[in-house]
């Protein structure tokens, strides 16, 4: 095969950030670690990692990949004990490579410390800076290493005061796993931003995992969430204790996970993904008010925004475009020039019942909108009549500091473009936003209670002067 005409399938959809699970107090602490991983490989694709102690002797293995293509029965034998914790990774901050990969490990005094953080910091420069002028030599571009640094040169005033410490220099969103040979310890940051849920094993051992759909593949039972603020200690005789080292402050928990992020079977914030989504739908339907022969989303964006919307609008719901779920993430190039085969070779649109209708699609968002114009012309293309596009959630206008990956502000369409201007670009009729008010309405959550930073601009945290994404590349 030659590989000059293999392409990368390029995703312009915002990109998850990271997804962690710990296990404590089960024989098969990695196995099981592996199979919440696999749950939770949607928040991160680019590479993975499981480390696990058996009685204080701690092993590690990751790579880049998929779950499944990195851990063999063999590797995870290589795993051995009852504590094991993971991370899934798509880079936020720092490369995509393997030293970047998590969790992160060093070995410092005599012991282990290993990290596996879900968000971003926006002070991670600063501190890094402040750091290596006190002599710490970072062995990664991540900005979760500044946290084994902290803890490393706190160890020995206590874990509890260590951590406290550590954690008060953090500024921005985490929801982290921490081990040491003997003791697992969550923490989440006073805003929530990330979500973080712990759940009780079958054998009485526990899971901390970023959803909920992660403790249903292991048949744990949803105790709580981990609380914004909250450090978890689960010590080595299994004791828990929550401290809460910061006055309680307004949550940001980030909408995003509603609208996009989070698997629709997980339950994050307090609410189930699938039904909070299937109300977007409904109140879009209520706002725009448009009339159409059926709606259908793009699979498998809009999916359950569209079942609200169809539901509440009582147009009925058909499937205009088939995914082909076999599409790798790379594919050989046709030789000869094609009109958009990168669309065409995931999704096809049934001709036969698009021809001469009025077509009411369903989105969950629009980035940069490259996407979205070649899938309407692809519908134009089969014979639609009209087309209209209803999108699950307002304009994203501003970037996100916090852990997703949106392009800056000038690359989002709806920040350069009115809604007027964008409609046209993607070749639409006519093109509809949720309102803010209408989202926060779907989650029924209290408007304070999220982060609205990509819609409104009003940063919860404000970042740090120098922050960007790549600020710790070398
Ligand atoms: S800016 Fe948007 S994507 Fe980022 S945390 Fe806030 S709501 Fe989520």
């Amino acid at each position: 095969m030659d590989s000059s005409n293999a392409v990368t399938v390029e995703d312009r959809r915002p990109k998850h950030e990271c997804g962690v699970c710990g296990i404590y107090g089960h024989e098969d602490a990695a196995k099981l670690t592996y199979f919440g991983l696999y749950a939770l490989q949607h928040r991160g694709q680019e590479s993975a990692g499981i480390v696990a102690s058996d009685a204080g002797k701690v092993s590690i293995h990751k790579a880049m990949g998929l779950v499944p293509e990195i851990f063999s029965e063999d590797i995870l034998q290589g795993l051995p004990g009852s504590m094991a914790m993971g991370h899934v990774r798509y880079s936020t901050t720092g490369a995509s490579n393997v030293t970047n990969s998590q969790p992160l490990m060093v070995n410092h005094r005599g012991t282990t410390l290993a990290v596996a953080h879900n968000g971003n910091l926006v002070n991670s420069l600063e501190l890094r800076q402040d750091l290596e002028g006190k002599g710490s030599i970072f062995q990664t571009t991540m900005d979760s290493e500044v946290v084994l640094h902290l803890l490393a040169r706190t160890t020995h005033l206590g874990l509890e005061r260590a951590l406290t410490e550590s954690f008060s220099c953090l500024k921005g969103a985490y929801s982290i796993l921490l081990m040491t040979p003997e003791t697992m310890v969550a923490v989440r940051d006073p805003g929530g931003f990330r979500p973080l849920c712990l759940g009780k094993l079958n054998s009485g051992g526990w899971i901390v995992a970023s959803e909920t759909c992660a403790l249903d593949l292991v048949e744990a039972d949803y105790i709580r969430d981990i609380e914004p603020g909250e450090m978890l200690i689960i010590d080595k005789k299994g004791k828990m204790k929550s401290i809460f080292p910061w006055p309680k402050q307004k949550t940001n928990f980030c909408i995003f996970e509603q609208v996009y992020f989070a698997r629709p079977d997980s339950d994050i914030f307090g609410i189930n993904v699938y039904e909070s989504r299937k109300r977007m739908g409904e109140i879009l339907a209520r706002e725009a008010q448009i009339e159409g022969d059926f709606v259908m989303p793009f699979p498998d964006s809009g999916n359950y925004a569209a079942i609200g919307f169809s539901k509440e609008s009582g147009i009925p719901l058909e499937m205009g475009m088939i995914r082909n779920h076999y599409v790798g993430r790379t594919f050989i190039q046709p030789t000869q020039s094609m009109r958009d085969f990168n669309v065409r070779v995931k999704l096809n649109p049934v001709r036969s019942l698009l021809k001469d209708k009025r077509v009411i699609i369903v989105e969950d968002s629009i980035i940069r909108g490259t996407t979205g114009k070649s899938r309407v012309k692809a519908l134009r293309e089969a014979g639609a009549k009209e087309v209209h596009m209803m999108v699950s959630c307002p304009p994203t206008r501003h970037a996100c500091y916090y852990g997703i990956d949106f392009p800056s502000s000038d690359q989002l369409i709806a920040a350069q473009h009115s809604v007027e201007e964008t409609a046209a670009y993607l070749g639409l009729d006519s093109l509809h936003y949720l309102s803010v008010d209408g989202l926060v309405e779907a989650t029924g959550l209290a408007k304070d209670s999220f982060c609205l930073a990509c819609f409104n601009g009003v940063y919860p945290v404000e970042p740090d002067r120098n922050f960007k994404k790549d600020a710790l590349e070398i």
